[in-house]
């Protein structure tokens, strides 16, 4: 697995400190407020188990998962929901906590599916963004690193369902994938 990765971008140190960092400005913010944290499957489960073990208040968790038609590296933007939330939104403080923002196309059209169960709030936590991607208007609320437009794997984030598992998150060799 390492030798299909061209360049570590965050090691595991790098990480470990961010995620620190939001989940004290997390504590702070929804203290007293039983959040609903809402992990998206399945990029975004690495990032979800760090980070609720980094907030200092009581919260519960649920999970979503999203189908994009797309093939490879680039997504599609038609987005299906694959494995609804059980948790009745109304009146709680939701926290969406995705993996990354490409296009932000998804996370639109999930932040549009869950404004719809009626929260008290509903707040974006992203782990990576491309700001040069994005297609449409999107507000992340607590983010974790901005990169460029290259293609990262590990920490949750995959291709073709591998390198979840890598503890980093690095630059995929282009040739894996072309
Ligand atoms: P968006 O709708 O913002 O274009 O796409 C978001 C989804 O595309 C992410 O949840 C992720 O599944 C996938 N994606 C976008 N960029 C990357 C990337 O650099 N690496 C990986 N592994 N997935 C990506």
């Amino acid at each position: 697995m390492n030798s299909d990765i061209a360049t570590v971008l965050f090691n595991e140190g790098t990480i470990e400190k961010k995620i620190r960092e939001l989940g004290h400005q997390l504590s702070i913010d929804y203290e007293g407020k039983e959040p609903v944290v809402i992990g998206i499957l399945n990029g975004a489960v690495v990032f979800m188990t760090d980070i609720i073990r980094n907030i200092r208040t009581s919260l519960t968790i649920d999970f979503l998962s999203l189908s994009s038609y797309g093939s490879g590296t680039k997504s599609s933007g038609i987005v299906k929901i694959r494995k609804d939330i059980d948790t009745n939104l109304e009146n709680r403080h939701v926290i969406v906590i995705e993996d990354i923002v490409d296009t932000g196309l998804s996370l639109k059209y999930l932040l549009e599916y869950l404004n719809k169960h009626k929260p008290a709030s509903l707040k974006t936590c992203i782990l990576l963004d491309k700001p040069k991607a994005h297609k449409v208007d999107i507000h992340i609320d607590y983010k974790g690193f901005e990169i460029g437009n290259e293609f990262v794997v590990g920490y949750g984030l995959d291709f073709d369902e591998k390198y979840r598992n890598l503890p980093y998150i690095g630059i995929l060799k282009k040739e894996i994938y072309s």
